[in-house]
């Protein structure tokens, strides 16, 4: 799957996107990311991206040209969409993220400043929000979406049961003839088995479930899915 991230800011990801799975998924070519300058599309010598507001008010304003020249660059595959980063948009779920992970290519837009000139819409496919708060630009946002779509990818992640068993798409595997679907995740355990809990003078040993240590997997499964939500 092909990622373009269209921003003021093309450095600002980098060293998060080139780590751990996203890193590993590039190396392996099963993603590719590009970021696009938004002032390689600006019209002056100054690289002038943002203006003040139509009907005044506070900050600047992101112009359409330069997003307009600059999605007219980007090669696009036949299974492809848009994306404008705004905090009004829909909110973003991992339904959404399992529905993108089946194009070949997103292509994100990134505000600042007071946002974008409103006729954006007519460029972009969807505008998604990553939550219902304001952050100062939309790379972040861009940097979720890319992470929570990537490892739906095949291949991506090492385990593919990690999926499978995954908050908001946990399948645990049949018990008895039901089936059931639940949408977080069993708590999780790994070493000590005892683990001296220090706080101010008062020491606590808090333990890991001993169902878990047993070996047993049919009461793993249960206590599992008992302890899902
Ligand atoms: N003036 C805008 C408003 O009141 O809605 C906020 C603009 S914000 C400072 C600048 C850019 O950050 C937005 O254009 C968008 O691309 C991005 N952004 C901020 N919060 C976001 C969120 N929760 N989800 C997605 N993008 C966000």
């Amino acid at each position: 799957m092909r990622f373009d991230i269209i921003t003021i800011f093309p450095q600002m990801l980098g060293s998060y996107l080139g780590e751990s799975l996203l890193g590993r998924a590039q190396k392996n070519k099963l993603i590719s990311i590009t970021m696009h300058n938004l002032r390689d599309g600006a019209k002056d010598k100054r690289l002038t991206v943002d203006d003040a507001p139509y009907g005044g008010g506070p900050g600047m304003v992101m112009m359409i040209e330069p997003i307009a020249k600059t999605l007219k660059k980007i090669k696009r595959r036949k299974k492809s969409k848009v994306i404008l980063l705004d905090p009004a948009g829909k909110q973003f779920s991992q339904k959404i993220a399992a529905d993108l992970s089946k194009l070949d290519q997103l292509i994100f837009i990134c505000g600042r400043y007071e946002g974008i000139d409103a006729r954006v819409d007519k460029l972009a496919d969807e505008k998604i929000s990553i939550g219902p708060y304001v952050l100062s630009g939309g790379e972040l946002g861009a940097g979720v979406i890319l992470e929570a779509v990537a490892r739906l990818i095949p291949g991506v992640l090492g385990n593919k049961q990690s999926l499978n068993e995954e908050t908001f798409n946990y399948r645990p595997s049949k018990i008895g003839n039901k089936k059931s679907k639940v949408d977080t995740e069993y708590p999780q355990y790994t070493r000590p088995k005892i683990f001296i809990h220090t706080h101010g003078s008062k020491k606590k040993k808090l333990h890991v479930p001993k169902v878990l240590l047993n070996g047993n997997h049919k009461e793993i499964n249960k206590w599992r899915q008992k302890h899902s939500k």
